[in-house]
């Protein structure tokens, strides 16, 4: 192979970014020297299952506890007790508590009546009844004991899931359109490239340490449902005048602290290159990618210095052996990303997207889900990247009793305008990253902005996401009102605030393109302003905006 040489600008020496393929393996800084311990670090799970499980939290070193642990979907979750904030002084590792977070990643595949209740199960059995949803299509439990995961492992896997990889600088979860395969509109289902994907290649070492998170994406639907812009790899559903349907191949966006939009490679994919194509993104990301600063790690900066051109080139002749052709953009968005409601199948059954209160479930949510699923006629139901549920393959007679079942659950088709389009994080509840709670403050504040605007026609949905700190798990700057938790200087000191972004948006509901919210010098308000702010806000925008905005 011959290697691409590094983004050099100046005359000066070039400071080694910790590039595998140019600069060798030395690792550059603590976690690069713990990922190349050992086989992988998948390698922790034999070590959770025959030595920590049965000896107890205060076995497990600082390198598994804070760092391989993550390779097998396990988080500490934020310590019990703490008072009050993130303070500033407090790391957090420092910050870390007794129990875990674990993730279980769904790949964006279907769900059974029966993995619903395997995973209530968990929940009520291990997790005191949580059960988040993200906008990764993840489902995640909080109060985890180590003395528990084995256990938890084995009852996921025996009934067909797993949190292999579901955190870590690894392959995450995989977000695909949650009505890939059912939707008429559709242009190509993705699901069985993806599925190739995952059993080729999840829990492979040569690709389980790579210099951060890689995400990747696949829809075929024309609402763009599954946030192409800013995964690191995303196969976006278009049909080529030659070569029929296929994906147009987006690369390297991502969000938190130095957002970057994923860009077109200008190429095109058929559904059976794909996997290769994504093995070799994901070997040009591990060798090139930068290893010396995690917080310059991500695909993001490589594109940066590259460009699309040389990247695409690099991809091509270095990894994947041939060249692929030019293929056309996608189209401007048609729909509703989010999928909430009832829709008719290509199959006259029907599919329907439930709202739950911001992305929060719980075991026994889960487990009477199942019931009425089966009730309804359906064995399926898919997670969404806006925290919410489709349940496929509903029989059409059967809608207003399955809607009237889960209205209890608080589950509902037919949401609030401002319940529908919030999504929230963790937050400070169990997040060590945090500033300020998040999801008690989003249902409060959803529950009064559709009171308040009750009978008001918004027309196209205004989504509000708030975050407990600026890592944007639930892409602030690409909401058109996103709250980001800090601490904020104030004349006294310092307060716990939201700072404020507006304007952002994903390249969906017809908009032409993705754009980041811009933060408001100055602006910040508190949970108690938001009310009020967002009211503000929205009532301005509904009384200037212009026809067909
Ligand atoms: Fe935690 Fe920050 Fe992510 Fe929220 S955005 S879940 S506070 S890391």
């Amino acid at each position: 192979m011959t290697k691409t040489s590094a983004a050099t600008t100046t005359g000066r020496p070039r400071r080694s970014n910790g590039q595998w393929i140019i600069d060798g393996r030395a690792p550059l800084n603590p976690n690069e020297e713990f990922k190349q311990t050992g086989t992988s670090p998948l390698d922790v799970r034999e070590r959770i299952e025959t030595i920590y499980a049965r000896q107890g939290f205060d076995s497990i070193p600082s390198d598994d506890l804070h760092g391989r642990m993550r390779w097998w979907g396990l988080y500490t979750q934020r310590a019990e007790g703490i008072d009050g904030h993130r303070t500033g002084t407090l790391g957090p590792d420092e910050l870390s508590g007794r129990h875990f977070m674990m993730r279980v990643r769904l790949d964006g595949k279907s769900v059974s009546p029966d993995q619903l209740r395997v995973l209530g199960g968990i929940s009520n059995d291990f997790a005191r009844g949580t059960a988040d949803l993200t906008d990764r299509q993840n489902l995640q439990y909080h109060w985890i004991e180590i003395e528990s995961v084995p256990e938890i492992w084995r009852r996921l896997e025996s009934a067909g899931l797993q949190t292999i990889e579901a955190c870590g600088d690894t392959p995450r979860g995989f977000l695909l359109s949650p009505v890939a395969g059912v939707d008429a509109d559709e242009i190509i289902d993705p699901s069985p490239m993806l599925e190739t994907i995952g059993r080729r290649y999840l829990g492979r070492p040569e690709i389980a340490n790579l210099p951060r998170k890689f995400k990747t994406a696949a829809t075929g639907h024309p609402s763009l449902d599954i946030a192409h812009e800013i995964n690191d790899i995303s196969f976006v559903g278009v049909r080529h005048p030659e070569l029929g349907p296929g994906f147009d191949l987006w690369v390297a966006g991502g969000l938190s602290t130095s957002p970057r939009l994923g860009e077109r490679l200008g190429a095109f994919c058929t559904a059976e290159q794909g996997p290769d194509v994504w093995y070799a993104m994901i070997r040009l990301f591990r060798d090139y990618g930068y290893r010396r600063l995690r917080n310059r790690a991500r695909l993001k900066f490589l594109l940066a210095d590259w460009g699309v051109e040389k990247f695409r080139q690099v991809l091509q002749d270095e990894y994947l052996g041939y060249e692929l052709p030019d293929g056309p953009a996608p189209a401007r968005s048609v729909g509703n990303p989010d999928h909430v409601g009832v829709h008719e199948q290509k199959d006259g059954r029907a599919y329907i997207g439930l709202v739950p209160q911001v992305g929060r479930l719980s075991g026994d949510v889960l487990i009477r889900l199942a019931d009425a699923m089966e009730g309804a006629g359906s064995a399926r139901v898919r997670l969404t990247p806006h925290q919410k549920l489709v349940v496929l393959d509903v029989d059409p007679d059967a809608v207003e009793d399955f809607l009237a079942e889960v209205a209890p659950l608080g589950l509902t088709a037919r949401p609030g305008p401002f319940r529908r389009s919030t999504m929230a994080c963790t937050g400070i509840e169990f997040c060590k990253f945090a500033f300020v709670e998040t999801k008690a403050a989003a249902a409060a504040l959803t529950a009064e902005l559709d009171r308040r605007f009750e009978g008001v026609e918004i027309g196209t949905p205004i989504s509000l996401s708030i975050n407990g700190c600026p890592n944007s798990c639930v892409r602030i700057q690409l909401a058109d009102i996103g709250l980001k938790g800090q601490l904020a200087k104030t004349a006294e000191g310092s307060e716990f605030a939201y700072q404020v972004h507006l304007g952002g948006g994903l390249s969906t509901m017809g908009r032409a393109e993705a754009g980041f919210g811009r933060t408001v010098r100055g602006l910040k308000i508190t949970a108690d302003e938001a009310a009020d702010y967002v009211e503000r806000i929205v009532r301005r925008y509904l009384a200037g905006r212009s026809d067909g905005e």
